[in-house]
């Protein structure tokens, strides 16, 4: 038996979080200190911060570890969710090599903490396994269409080497795994300089500064409020073992970055201006998530939080965290 189980109470799990101080993973403490377990946050802060988890401290359920999850670590635990990875193109092409040994030897390291313990592991995946999709929406059992050499392909091979040694770790040692597909998900705690666009718009129309789209501003994005991801991250984890995914977890409202620009200047009340740089290499040209494996699977989840709601929320966290005096 695992260890960890026998020194828990009753309904207390001992849950890792592996990239526990980033924008997610600072969401997902919270949520499951709030339902009474244990949580260790295990971080190296590369792009994640103690800003995002100084609310938790005083604590004593959690447990802060600095430690890069490329070398091995050993605790006895019941549950772990992997998201140690850098998620912002920007950051993730910033030390291309380190990206991909997280993915890689992270998960392998993570993988065999979880058959030492025989704790039950959940994967970050993303929907950038699919790509540049020529099948819209994007369904589980869409094998994707991914450059293997280009600038992205850092981030999305690492993603797709994780799911393939998660499946193998699960037929070979019958390790109890959990793969979910995050789309693109925004909200509270995002870093300000990690050139995503919800927080490059966002931070731009609070500074009065231009709004850079990169292209026409035609390509598409579904994005996803935070708080709907952990509920979904949440249940997945709930599921019986025979359910390992992949699963998508996305919001299926697709905007296009134009319309989202003009949501942001319209609830900032900005003056900022729209201008147009150039597309980055490889970008994706549309993104939506198929959602129904999601619904029958998880109890029906689906994302609550509207668009403009939800930036709401992230236009009142930047503007009280970094533009009030
Ligand atoms: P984030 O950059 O805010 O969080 C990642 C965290 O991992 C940071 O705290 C960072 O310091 C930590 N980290 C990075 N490398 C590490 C290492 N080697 N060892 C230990 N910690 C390390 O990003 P996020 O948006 O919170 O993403 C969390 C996870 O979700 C990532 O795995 C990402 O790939 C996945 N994901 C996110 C999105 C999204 O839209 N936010 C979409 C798809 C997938
Ligand atoms: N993007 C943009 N302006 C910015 C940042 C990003 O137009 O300041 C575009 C980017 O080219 C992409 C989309 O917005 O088409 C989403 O980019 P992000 O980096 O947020 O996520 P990802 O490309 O990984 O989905």
């Amino acid at each position: 038996m695992n260890t960890a189980t026998t020194t828990a109470t009753a309904g207390c799990r001992r849950i890792l979080i592996t990239g526990g101080a980033g924008f997610i993973g600072s969401h997902l403490c919270e949520r499951l200190l709030n339902e009474g377990h244990d949580v260790i946050c295990l971080d190296n802060y590369f792009t994640g911060s103690k800003n995002n988890i100084l609310h938790l401290l005083h604590n004593k359920h959690f447990e802060l570890v600095r430690h890069d999850i490329t070398t091995p670590y050993l605790a006895e635990v019941d549950e772990i969710y992997n998201l140690a990875c850098p998620a912002s193109p920007v950051h993730y092409q910033y030390n291309p090599i380190k990206t991909i040994k997280t993915s890689v030897m992270g998960a392998i390291n993570m993988l065999g903490l979880a058959k030492r313990t025989k704790a039950k592991i959940l994967q970050a995946s993303t929907s950038e396994v699919y790509g540049d999709p020529v099948i819209h929406p994007q369904p589980e059992y869409y094998w994707g269409n991914v450059n293997c050499n280009g600038v992205r392909s850092c981030y999305d091979e690492g993603k797709r080497c994780a799911e393939t040694l998660f499946m193998d770790y699960h037929r070979q040692n019958k390790v109890r795994i959990k793969i979910i597909r995050i789309f693109n998900t925004y909200g509270p705690h995002m870093h300000p300089n990690d050139g995503r666009v919800v927080s490059n718009f966002i931070v731009q129309a609070l500074s009065g500064k231009d709004l850079t789209i990169y292209g026409d501003g035609c390509q598409t994005r579904s994005f996803q409020y935070v708080d709907d991801l952990v509920e979904g991250m949440v249940r997945m984890m709930a599921t019986p073992d025979s359910f390992t995914g992949p699963v998508n977890i996305g919001n299926p409202c697709e905007f296009t970055m134009l319309e989202l620009a003009e949501l942001v200047i319209k609830l900032t009340k900005s003056k900022s201006k729209i201008i147009h740089l150039p597309l980055p290499a490889d970008d994706p040209k549309q993104r939506r998530p198929d959602i129904a494996l999601a619904k029958e699977k998880l109890n029906g989840w689906q994302p609550l939080i509207p668009l403009e709601e939800g930036l709401k929320r992230t236009i009142d966290y930047f503007r009280h965290s970094f533009f009030t005096k």
